[in-house]
Order: C-alpha cells, then structure tokens, then sequence
C-alpha cells in the first residue's frame, strides 16, 4: 500500500509550468490524491482534472477567504459539481480570523450553508479553521450527520476531543517544523485511526523542502515524522493513514 495526499491544490497557478510533470510524479508514487477547490472556478478545474487522471480525486466548495463570491447561482453549481463520480467532500470551508477578509458572520453563515449542501448531497466535509476554533465547533456540532476532515489540525490533543468523532485530523508539513511542539504532542496522544497525511501543496512544505513549493509526494515525510513521534514502523502509518483517507473520502 502506498501513501496518499488527502488534501492539495495542485489546480493552483504555482503548478502553471508543471502541472503535468507533478502529476505524474504523484501517480509513480502515491495511491491517490484529493484535490480541493477554493472557490467555484478552481472547483470546476479540480473536477476536470479528475476526469483526466483516474487517481485523482475533487473537493468543491468556497474557502472562508473567498466567501464574498458565495452566492446562490455558486451553490447551484457547486451542487451540481458535488454530484459528480470523482467528487468526494465539499471544501474547502470554514472559518478564517486571521485574514479576515470577510465578516465572521458573513463567514459564518457560507459556512452553515456549504454544511447543509453537504447533508443535502451526502458527502463529507474538508475543514478549513484559522483563529476560530471555538465558532468551528459550535457550527460543526449544529450538523451531527455530517463527517469529514479537519484539515492541517491547528489545535491541541484536549481540543481535538471536541471535535465530534466522524472527524479525523489532517496533519501535514507543520509537523516537521521546528517550533511544532503543540502538533508533536497532537500526534502523540491522538490515535493513529483519526489521522490523515496531507500536503496542501503548493503551501506548508515539509522539511527538508521548507521555503519552497510544495508537492503531494512530500507526504512521506510528514509519515516518516509521525513513525518517529509515535514509535513505530512508517509502513503502519502508510497503511493506517490510507485506510483512514479511502474510509472518509469514500474512495474503493
Ligand atoms: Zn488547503
């Protein structure tokens, strides 16, 4: 079994002159990848280059710092886009007060319409949570059906514990930072079964890459870093982590 990217965004211009090249590296060396859209746009191109790639899955939906552009012609769309084989959550979305771009509440309320659509079309959820932890649960709490990933983890292990449990964890290069302390501690009292590796490339890089961009096969290093932290053989991450992204994304 091979690692996966559960969360990336290699439709994103910094992949402009290599797209291709990053792709196929990825297919070589990962057993799938879960692009994620930001916005409408990007989430009709996560959609088509799933359709191009059959390892390659999609996320549609309207990230917190672009929640300006949610209106209901957007969310007819994204509905219809959700339908589609390849598609496996809606994201990503959420709550983000630390660019601030919008108003919480106007934040707040794309993000309680984006958890009703994915009740509505029955697919999981991508959690983006910046600054906001306490207002993120309250809203997730509201959708007890709902399920999904809660992406780059930010918080503590006591906080995690008030996540409702259909959630698991994305964790990704800020572990193999240096000042990572309160993410190693995460990881070494979180159980392995709520763990997913992801890189949000072309954002986050892993050491020894930091500073540059980066990539979804860079997930072996955040693996390699959990078998260090937890004590034990990286192919048990491999093959927990992996078993964890096909359960929540739905993948076969
Ligand atoms: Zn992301």
């Amino acid at each position: 079994m091979k690692l996966v990217d559960s969360h990336c965004h290699v439709n994103s211009s910094q992949f402009e002159e290599d797209r291709e090249e990053v792709f196929k590296r990825a297919s070589e060396e990962l057993e799938f990848i879960v692009n994620i859209g930001n916005d409408l746009p990007s989430s009709e191109d996560t959609i088509k280059y799933s359709e191009k790639y059959p390892f390659v899955y999609g996320v549609v939906g309207v990230h917190p710092t672009d929640i300006s552009t949610y209106n209901d012609e957007v969310e007819k769309r994204l509905e219809e886009l959700a339908h589609h084989e390849k598609a496996v959550a809606i994201g990503e979305i959420g709550l983000d007060y630390y660019w601030m771009e919008d108003e919480k509440e106007v934040q707040k309320e794309g993000f309680r319409r984006q958890m009703r659509l994915a009740e509505k079309v029955n697919l999981p959820v991508v959690i983006h949570s910046r600054d906001a932890m306490e207002d993120t649960l309250t809203i997730l709490n509201e959708f007890p059906n709902v399920k999904g990933v809660f992406h780059c983890y930010p918080g503590s292990f006591e906080s995690a514990m008030n996540v409702p449990s259909g959630y698991v964890f994305g964790v990704g290069g800020v572990l193999t930072f240096k000042n990572a302390r309160k993410t190693v501690e995460f990881i070494e009292k979180i159980d392995l079964s709520r763990v997913v590796i992801e890189t949000d490339s072309p954002y986050l890089t892993p050491v020894p890459f930091r500073g540059k961009r980066n990539e979804p096969i860079y997930v072996k290093y955040v693996a390699e870093k959990i078998a260090e932290i937890k004590n034990i053989p990286v192919e048990e991450v491999i093959k927990v982590t992996t078993e964890n992204a096909k359960r929540i994304y739905n993948i076969k």
